[in-house]
């Protein structure tokens, strides 16, 4: 399909817009009106401009309050449109979109509304051009799009047809099915965008609160499927208002816009699949959707890198020692040292010519990459590039496994190895190590949690879960001493990869703490699992690994809040462990180090039960005790 953006939908000038929608490869661009207004040249340069890079203009928008007016207002707002057909004419714009009328002068009248409408078709299609009417979720009277069928069936003209915006179909709770119903070449135009389920106008929600399909709570891709089986082959066309989009760098919106549209074309290339398995389906229409490598099957955490310099390298290298790791050996080449637990590797890069160096030059002490097991890794290197992500491989020396990872957002690695990849292939045995000195029984890494700046939660959110697969839990919303946190964890069916995401608007939480000065983002949490907690926690003590003292007064409100015996109350009590229960009886116990340099902490847990969730009624607790912690000078 062809895919095309609102150039609303960016930041920056009309030029920094088209250049973002060019470099993410979008066939064309809505060009908004106030676009041109703001643009330091006329439309014909605009027009050369998008020529120039390749993008066709696929609407012209908006034109307001047209239709259903009294005669003397009818008549101002035909000679209005001449004069847009007039600069449509100059950007080659084939279509205008005209929004359902929301003045007062309008009156309730389908048959005035489709006569007006008959004539500014008559007059758009003397100029070549269509005019796409949409039905506004607020508007005074044509709020639906089976409405604005209705009056274009009325209004009968071959240069009039219906706009669909997801948008104001879904947030009304309006049923999609009746698209389907609708000719295909009667739906000219498809804007798209998702947004968060609110309590709040629906002129509000659209205008602040619009992102890409994919980040938000709308079925998008249910409802653009009954437009391709209506017959809809138009220009998949994102519209999306939101406050931070308009901030954020215009190539990051737009490749986030992308990767959104392809996501979105793989879930109806699914829903028609599916449909087209019932018995007696009509074959088709069938449109070019991509096809991309299936979502991954992802079997958990592979190992964890970290990027180090000397002078952090052997104070980390104490910490994962006493979270029970084991120094394994050196790396045959680099400046690379590996620690093993059972199944889990933990890697501290120091290696000056390296990905994790250029990793440490931004970002310092931190997670630069993690590797995932997965069934058929080579499929999902290609389902990360077919979504816009790079392919990373680093140089190998001779006979050294090669191994490919892909570029998160922040620059950081997600490496995808094999079930026959051997962390400790490359690496020479550490004699000095005795191989059965005891571990924490630690069995696997239960999630790596990951702050972020606000305005990047949504590329995150699509980047997890259009490449691997990772769906959202709810957002909850954690009270830290100095701001409010937001969180929100991404995971996989099978629970192997839990990745929660957090993110303040404050600069002095802890999680805003933890962002490093260039692009922010970075892992702020490693949680490791165990099937005994207590023993866990007492090693972790008896290593001499510094463990987050918990207030006296958590206990005493648990003991009060859920209802514990003092003897069990006093067992969490001595050694620091958090509790948690969910409704159906599932626990959860965890105990924090302390920070590392401010930057990340460990987290041992062990759940029962089925219990799925974080802790987040400990989260407030646990935040208290990190500002309480934290150097004096950082909390200003
Ligand atoms: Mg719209």
């Amino acid at each position: 399909m062809r895919r095309s953006i609102a150039t609303v939908s960016l930041s920056g000038s009309l030029q920094e817009k088209l250049i973002a929608a060019a470099a993410a490869r979008f066939d064309g661009v809505e060009i908004f009106e106030n676009d041109l207004l703001f643009f330091d040249g006329n439309a014909r340069e605009a027009r050369l401009m998008a020529e120039q890079l390749g993008l066709k203009i696929t609407l012209f928008q908006p034109f307001r309050d047209f239709e259903a007016v009294p005669v003397d207002v009818f008549r101002r707002n035909l000679d209005r449109a001449e004069r847009k057909f007039d600069l449509m004419g100059e950007l080659d714009a084939p279509m205008m979109l005209v929004c359902s009328n929301i003045s007062p002068l309008s009156v309730d009248d389908d048959e005035l509304a489709a006569a007006q409408l008959h004539d500014l078709a008559e007059r758009a299609a003397a100029r070549g051009i269509k005019i796409a009417y949409e039905a506004l979720a607020w508007g005074a009277h044509v709020r639906t799009y089976g409405h604005v069928w209705k009056i274009v069936q009325k209004a009968g003209h071959s240069h009039l047809g219906v706009a669909l915006d997801s948008f104001h179909t879904l947030a009304l709770n309006d049923d999609p099915k009746g698209i389907a119903e609708i000719p295909g070449d009667k739906i000219f135009f498809m804007q798209l965008a998702d947004a968060p389920r609110l309590n709040m106008d629906v002129l509000s929600w659209s205008r602040h609160f619009r992102c890409f399909p994919g980040q938000g709570d709308f079925d998008v891709a249910g409802f653009t499927a009954q437009a391709i089986a209506a017959g809809y082959s138009g220009p998949l066309s994102l519209e999306i208002f939101n406050d931070e989009f308009r901030a954020a760098s215009p190539a990051r919106m737009a490749k986030d816009g992308m990767r959104s549209l392809l996501y979105l074309e793989e879930q109806i290339r699914g829903i028609q699949t599916e449909k087209a398995r019932a018995p007696g389906a009509p074959k088709g229409p069938w449109v070019d959707l991509i096809d991309p490598p299936p979502q991954p099957n992802l079997k958990g955490l592979a190992f964890l890198e970290f990027a180090v310099d000397p002078s952090t390298e052997a104070e980390l290298g104490q910490w994962i020692e006493g979270l029970g790791f084991r120094r394994h050996g050196r790396h045959k080449t680099k400046d690379v040292t590996l620690y093993r637990q059972g199944s889990l590797s933990i890697v501290l890069n120091a290696e000056a010519e390296s990905f994790a160096h250029s990793y440490y030059l931004f970002h310092g002490v931190s997670v630069c990459a993690v590797g995932l097991w997965a069934d058929d890794p080579e499929a999902l290197l290609r389902r990360a590039e077919v979504f816009g992500a790079q392919r990373f491989e680093e140089r190998v020396g001779p006979d050294e496994a090669p191994m490919a990872g892909i570029r998160s957002p922040d620059g950081s690695l997600v490496y995808v190895v094999g079930e026959n990849f051997n962390p400790a292939r490359d690496f020479t045995r550490d004699l000095a190590t005795p191989a059965s000195e005891t571990s924490i029984s630690t069995l696997e890494v239960d999630h790596v949690g990951q702050a972020l700046p606000g305005d990047q939660f949504d590329t995150w959110l699509l980047y997890y879960r259009s490449i691997f697969g990772l769906q959202p839990a709810e957002t909850l919303v954690l009270p830290d001493p100095y701001g409010l946190v937001k969180s929100r964890a991404l995971t996989n069916s099978s629970r192997t990869i839990r990745f929660p995401l957090s993110f303040s608007e404050s600069n002095r939480t802890v999680v805003a703490r933890s962002l490093t000065t260039f692009s922010g983002a970075g892992v702020n949490q490693v949680a490791f699992a165990t099937d005994d907690i207590f023993g866990a926690a007492r090693q972790l003590q008896d290593r001499g690994l510094k463990i987050l003292p918990i207030p006296e007064n958590y206990y005493d409100d648990l003991a009060a809040r859920l209802g514990l015996d003092d003897n069990f109350i006093s067992q969490l009590r001595a050694i620091n462990v958090l509790y948690d229960r969910d409704a159906s009886g599932g626990e959860f116990f965890h105990v924090y180090t302390q920070s590392f340099q401010e930057r990340f902490f460990f987290e041992i847990v062990q759940r029962t039960g089925g219990y799925d969730q974080y802790g987040a009624a400990n989260a407030p607790v646990r935040m208290a005790a990190q500002a309480r912690m934290a150097r004096p000078s950082s909390v200003d």
